[in-house]
């Protein structure tokens, strides 16, 4: 389960910050999810959950926002709307898809005490 990982990487950088701002405790964790990042957003709470523990994230809430997914087709020669990686372009057809946006996760913001 990748989401496992992805919550430890996150608890780092929220760790990270807290040290550099000096905070004690995150009350609310905002984070930014591409539709294409291919991320399980119930495992993504629950490995959270889990993760942040007896930290300085301990009984935080995790806020999603669901960034859409976007891609460039070549032959259309725009920007297309897509929900997940490997679709193909909507209007042609055509695979020769480069994703734009929508393929990252990232921390927004933290709410704190
Ligand atoms: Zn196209």
């Amino acid at each position: 389960m990748h989401e496992m990982a992805l919550c430890e990487s996150l608890l780092q950088l929220i760790e990270a910050e807290a040290q550099q701002h000096g905070f004690a405790r995150v009350t609310t964790v905002y984070l930014e999810i591409g539709e294409l990042a291919g991320v399980e957003l119930a495992a993504l709470k629950f490995c959270f959950d889990v993760v942040t523990k007896k930290t300085v994230a301990h009984n935080s809430k995790l806020r999603i926002v669901v960034v859409p997914g976007a891609s460039w087709c070549m032959p259309c020669a725009t920007q297309v709307a897509v929900k997940q990686r490997h679709q193909p372009c909507p209007h042609c057809g055509s695979h020769q898809l480069q994703v734009v946006a929508g393929d990252e996760m990232k921390i927004k913001e933290l709410e704190v005490v």
